[in-house]
């Protein structure tokens, strides 16, 4: 039998102008990188975008929120979108990253439709006040406990290439393990001159390496492959054999992905399927 391949995409339905310092983010106001800035997206328009994800074979869609977390205003605002998205999708496999938040706020986001959370540890607890020093590691460990807590599927990992040493590499991925997510983000960092972090580009060989550890720690969750996707890897390179089971399709955050078609016509090449269905 064929591999299925999850397709999940995102919709940033609230940009940049973040008061939080992650160095590898292009959001915080602290770099002030050349990127969109916009308070609210529309609901129409987010809806158009997860239609149009669903016809693009994306059976997640994700939706993002900049800044360290929720309010009541952005919660209501976040339940309005998902609720709007259910009642035309209902089929599709709902999950909000909107950074730390309690299990109030995330039961809110489940009775609204939201299916799972997003909240990545990024890196391990030691590197991490080397990458932000607004909030702690901590805050962001107990959201994801949160989230299992609330009774949402948890989808948490992190980023490489920022720095961080092998011996930071195996802490964060156990920690990761700890949590035990049905779904773990794989991001590469993705080089931007207005960010403070200038590290080395990490090789293909090296994303491998790292793929296939996760894979060896974490066999039964998810393994999505996000941002960075397209500068790490070439578009012949089996990504899925080394242990990915899941991509991120149409554009990120704040930088242009590949077409949906191509990673289609990627993933048959490489002689996997596409998945029908999300068993979170
Ligand atoms: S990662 Fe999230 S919290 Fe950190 S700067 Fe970016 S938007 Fe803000």
């Amino acid at each position: 039998m064929k591999k299925s391949i999850f397709l999940c995409a995102i919709s940033n339905i609230s940009s940049g102008s973040c008061a939080e310092d992650c160095g590898f983010c292009t959001q915080s106001a602290h770099h002030r990188a050349d990127i969109a800035h916009y308070k609210y997206k529309s609901i129409e328009q987010i809806v158009f975008e997860a239609k149009n994800a669903a016809k693009n074979g994306a059976i997640g869609f994700c939706l993002v929120t900049s800044g360290l977390g929720l309010d009541d205003k952005k919660l209501a605002y976040v339940c309005e979108a998902a609720r709007a998205i259910k009642a035309e999708l209902q089929d599709i496999h709902l999950i909000a990253c909107n950074g730390i938040a309690s299990v109030d706020q995330l039961k809110t986001l489940k009775g609204a439709g939201i299916d799972a959370y997003n909240h990545n540890l990024e890196t391990s607890q030691a590197f991490y006040e080397r990458i932000c020093t607004t909030h702690s590691w901590e805050a962001r460990y107990q959201t994801c406990l949160n989230a299992k807590e609330a009774g949402l599927a948890l989808c948490s990992g992190g980023i490489f290439g920022l720095g961080e040493s092998e011996e930071d590499r195996q802490a964060f991925i156990q920690s990761v393990q700890s949590l035990n997510p049905f779904t773990m983000p794989i991001n590469f960092f993705i080089h931007n001159a207005a960010l403070p972090l200038q590290t080395a580009h990490l090789s293909e060989e090296e994303a491998l390496t790292i793929l296939r550890q996760i894979r060896q720690a974490l066999p039964q969750t998810r393994l999505m492959i996000a941002g960075g996707r397209e500068t790490t890897f070439s578009p012949e390179c089996d990504i899925f054999e080394a242990g990915a089971d899941a991509i991120v399709i149409g554009d990120y955050l704040t930088t242009k992905g590949e077409l949906p078609e191509r990673d289609r016509a990627m993933i048959e090449r490489l002689g996997y399927e596409i998945a029908r269905t999300c068993h979170a």
